[in-house]
């Protein structure tokens, strides 16, 4: 199978141009777990950066305090009903502010170095797509736009001559452990699962847990979308995807195992034997500043990896009879036909359901599944080469996961 898919790792490699002044850059996503993380480290790099643009979601007071602290020119909200209070918020400081879906693409296209594409979920899509498509630099944390969109966005980078930088933590690590090696030579990249909360638990205990028992990640500390995600090692079926597109490497060649102390984050293996490995504390700061000034480093004050102090590192086997999610992941890249869009869309909505109390954890991955397989069967599915159509795939899906929680729709399918 060598060779059958190039990767990609040759698209990183040519440093930024502009390496003389500051680099500027445009954080999408600026009010949340990795957004502020990438704030942490701009101000801690005095002088390195500037901030083109911040977008949020609907938190107008904190998005106007992160564009003040980080002197952006330009702030957009998606939630259009509160550009009032955005607006109030940012009244005196000549930063512009704006409101709504196209606001927040707006922001996307303000002139930058780079862009921190990191909204949670399918929201990130279309302004990721755009400011790729105008040639910017991504700093890639929004996994879900390759599982939702991944050949139109590595065919963009492609023409475009754009880079995606990783900054999923096991994809930094692997980006940095592939130096420049030739594609072929790689037997396998592996990608490591902390297993989460539950990872000693049984599967009953696993299907009966509560929302508080899984948003309590013992290693990260991340929004609720991805932290309900890695509970279940959805997460990692995810990133498994995202690697497959952005390396351009064939499921055969990816690999997960499960390590408790999330400090090796990625492996690649060599067909003579040897394999190198990205390792650090867990600590999102790492990979940000990796990505932000890419192929300099920084000096950061993030966390130091202490080997001693750690001990052991262990590794073992994901189990797929408690983590089923993994399966209904590696199963829809398996399919193709569009089944990890479909598959994407699904688990945002089966992740809501369950933050809200509808549906218990088991369902969620039973949810995807069923929504996956529907899909696969009726002949509707298909795979979505513009971000337009996998937008179109992703909509119907989510419109068939939700009618699957209707209460009428739902007898025997979403139990507790
Ligand atoms: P959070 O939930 O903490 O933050 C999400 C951010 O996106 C918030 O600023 C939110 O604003 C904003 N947002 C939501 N919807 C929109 C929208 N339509 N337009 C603009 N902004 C929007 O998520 P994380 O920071 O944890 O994760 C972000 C992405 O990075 C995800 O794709 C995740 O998988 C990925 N990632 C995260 C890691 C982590 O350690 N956190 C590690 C690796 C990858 P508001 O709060 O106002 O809604
Ligand atoms: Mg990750």
């Amino acid at each position: 199978m060598a060779g059958q898919a190039k990767l990609r790792h040759d698209t990183f490699d040519r440093a930024g141009a502009q390496d003389d002044g500051p680099r500027s850059i445009v954080i999408l996503g600026a009010t949340g777990s990795i957004g502020k993380s990438t704030a942490d480290i701009i101000t801690g790099a005095k002088g390195s950066f500037t901030v083109a643009a911040v977008a949020g979601g609907r938190d107008p007071v904190a998005l106007a305090k992160m564009a003040r602290d980080l002197g952006a020119g330009f702030a957009a909200l998606a939630d259009p009903a509160r550009y009032a209070e955005l607006k109030e918020a940012l009244a005196g400081t000549g930063i512009k502010a704006a409101a709504g879906r196209e606001a927040v693409i707006e922001a996307a296209l303000q002139p930058s170095d780079m862009v921190m594409a990191a909204i949670a979920g399918t929201a990130g899509v279309e302004p990721t797509y755009a400011a790729l498509s105008a040639g910017r630099t991504v700093a890639l944390a929004n996994k879900e736009c390759l599982v939702c969109a991944g050949p139109a966005f590595i065919r963009q980078a492609a023409t475009m001559g754009t880079r995606l930088l990783p900054v999923d933590s096991e994809h930094n690590a692997i980006f940095q452990a592939l130096g420049d090696a030739d594609p072929d030579t790689i037997e396998m990249m592996t990608l490591t699962a902390s297993g989460g909360p539950f990872r000693t638990w049984t599967a009953e205990a696993i299907a009966r847990a509560t929302p508080e028992q899984a948003l309590k990640h013992p290693n990260w500390s991340m929004g609720p979308k991805i932290t309900v995600d890695s509970a279940g090692l959805m997460n990692k079926g995810l990133e498994v995807i995202e690697a497959h597109y952005l390396f351009g490497i064939e499921a055969a060649r990816l690999d997960v195992l499960v390590h408790a102390q999330s400090v090796v984050h990625g492996l690649v293996a060599f067909r003579d034997g040897s394999v190198t490995a990205g390792l650090a504390a867990p600590d999102m700061r790492v990979p940000i500043a990796h990505c932000l000034s890419y192929p300099r480093r920084l000096t950061t004050g993030a966390r130091r990896l202490d080997l001693a102090a750690v001990g052991q590192l262990t590794f073992e086997r994901p189990d797929f009879a408690r983590f089923p999610a993994l399966r209904v992941a590696l199963d829809a890249l398996a399919a193709g036909n569009g089944a990890p869009t479909i598959m994407n869309a699904a688990n945002e909505i089966a992740v809501q359901a369950f933050l809200s109390r509808q549906i218990s954890f088991h369902d969620i991955a039973r949810l995807v599944e069923r929504t996956c397989e529907a899909a696969l069967a009726d002949g509707t599915a298909h795979e979505p080469l513009s971000v337009a159509d996998a937008l179109a795939v992703d909509h119907m899906a989510r419109e068939r996961t939700r009618s699957y929680l209707a209460p009428a729709a739902s007898s025997g399918m979403v139990t507790n």
